[in-house]
């Protein structure tokens, strides 16, 4: 019998709205889609929320025994500044401010989110499409679409039908919106808009003379709609139907009401089975997000540079504090929490570590005691299969660090332990930890044999920082810890210090 026999999955899927148990399209394989970063600019600490939390489902179905194909898309064009049809695409925006080819922007974040996602160990997805590798796909799929009648061109540009969409299929599913509210909260077309009406949302946009990214179709010269990459190529990949598609809780509108529509309006299936959405990391209650002024990023939370934060904190104690609360709940910043999360992973890393040192179980078996172990771990197991509830299944493994240490302390009690009940413990022990939580033991990166912690894993992820940028502005703390190990450190101009590390 699998483990996803033994501990079924059950998922709150955003589009029934409720919490059902999870029945894989092909028995023993899981397709998932999660929509992946805009790549202009560098990814703050709310957007590795999100891809913490996926991560975590992508890990806990594979440690369940499924084979998972995880698709996570980088988009590299066709996201406009507002998130609307109108207004600058935002990568040739950022092209244009910094003098850059739109390509070495898409290159440079995409480089940054690969080495954010690697510092909070986050596993790369099983393909990772991005939008400008599928024109020729997103033009056919348009096509469909047209020829079905759910799309009419106008100038060159390409619009879903929603009108005509909502006469076959409710649009507004997803979202729980009616098209009658959402046309009311929706403001008139201006003059320049070409479209027929206001819920109408670009397929192909006509490029404009100076417009940087663009590309040949039957339409004329242009370039896809946000919205469109993600239906084309979860299809391509997945499947006109296939298991979860995943996003944060802000795309649910207009980005996934709209795939879905593409989705029935091209193939006559709305693509995903179950639509999973990872809810908000604020500050003081409010979004973490670039315009706000309050989203700071990985480097920055590593070195303590930012003024909300008291002291810099390392990446496995960022990812715990994630993980101590459920995807679906917002999780608001605090350096309390981080703080008490640092000290959570700790003891956790502790326990790993005691095992190692404990005798031999077994001699006088206790059966109740063997018993009561077994199902602390089962229900850590239980609760990660209760729509990945991470926040419960660690107070499980708080429990069963509490026990391995009364172990270490009394070698009695572990002796009333049957071998085999301890063996399967500390295996789901040590397998949630680190193959389902995707923790690292920070303080057992080993570097010439020698052991490393603190000061030395600042140390390692700031070499990694100087890819991006040689002067690093350290904070105080840092700047200390760093002279104390004995790092030079020399004054730049601008007053920056920089490091050198031999
Ligand atoms: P973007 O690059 O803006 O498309 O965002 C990438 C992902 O990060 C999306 O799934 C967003 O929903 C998610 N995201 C953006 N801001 C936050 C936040 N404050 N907390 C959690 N996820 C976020
Ligand atoms: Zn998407």
């Amino acid at each position: 019998m699998s483990l996803y026999d033994q501990y079924p999955v059950s998922i709150y899927n955003s589009l029934k709205k409720e919490k059902e148990v999870f029945k894989p399209i092909h028995e023993g394989r899981v397709g998932m889609y999660v929509c992946g970063p805009t790549v202009y600019s560098d990814v703050h600490l709310g957007n590795v929320r999100t891809f913490v939390s996926f991560d975590v489902m992508f890990r806990y179905l594979k440690y369940l025994g499924y084979k998972v194909r995880y698709v996570r898309n980088i988009t590299d064009v066709g996201h406009l500044v507002g998130d609307a049809d109108e207004g600058e695409d935002k990568i040739a925006k950022k092209a244009r401010l910094e003098e850059l080819e739109p390509m070495e922007v898409v290159q440079k974040y995409t480089n940054g989110f690969h080495d954010v996602m690697d510092m909070f160990n986050a596993i790369p997805p099983s393909i990772e499409p991005t939008a400008t590798g599928h024109i020729v796909e997103q033009i056919e799929f348009i096509k469909q679409i047209i020829d079905n009648g759910y799309a009419y061109e106008k100038d060159g540009s390409v619009y879903f039908d929603v009108r005509k969409y909502s006469q076959d299929h409710k649009y507004g599913e997803l979202s729980g919106r009616n098209i009658e509210d959402m046309l009311s909260n929706t403001r008139e077309l201006s003059g320049q808009d070409q479209k027929n009406d206001p819920l109408d949302f670009a397929l192909w946009k006509n490029a404009e003379s100076g417009h940087l990214m663009r590309w040949p179709s039957p339409w004329g010269i242009g370039f896809p709609g946000w919205h469109l990459e993600c239906s084309v190529m979860s299809t391509k990949y997945l499947g006109e139907k296939f298991d979860i598609h995943g996003g944060g809780m802000d795309l649910k509108f207009p980005h996934h009401e709209a795939e879905i529509a593409q989705n029935k309006g091209c193939t006559h299936s709305g693509g995903a089975n179950y639509w999973v959405h990872g809810n908000m990391l604020t500050v003081n209650g409010r979004k973490m997000a670039k315009s706000e002024g309050n989203g700071f990023t990985p480097e920055q939370l590593l070195t303590g540079d930012h003024k909300l934060l008291e002291r810099g904190y390392s990446p496995m104690t960022v990812r715990f504090f994630m993980l101590m609360s459920h995807y679906a709940s917002t999780l608001d910043f605090s350096n309390e929490a981080l703080q008490a999360a640092e000290k959570g992973y700790k003891r956790l890393m502790a326990s790993v570590n005691l095992i190692e040192k404990l005798g031999q179980p077994g001699g006088s078996v206790d059966k109740e005691k063997s018993a009561e172990l077994t199902s602390v771990i089962d229900q850590a197991l239980k609760d990660l299969s209760d729509d990945f509830n991470t926040a419960k299944a660690v107070a499980s493994l708080f429990d069963l660090s509490t026990k391995i240490n009364t172990f270490y302390q009394q070698p009695g009690e572990l002796a009333k332990i049957d071998p085999e009940a301890f063996e399967y413990a500390i295996k789901h022990f040590k397998g949630i930890i680190f193959d389902v939580l995707g923790l690292r033991n920070e303080g057992e990166i080993a570097q010439d044999g020698k052991t490393l912690d603190g000061v030395m894993q600042v140390l390692i992820e700031l070499r990694k920082q100087a890819k991006f940028s040689k002067n690093y502005a350290l904070s105080d703390k840092i700047r200390d810890d760093l002279k104390e190990a004995g790092v030079q450190l020399k004054d730049e101009k601008g007053g920056e210090m920089s490091y050198t590390i031999d």
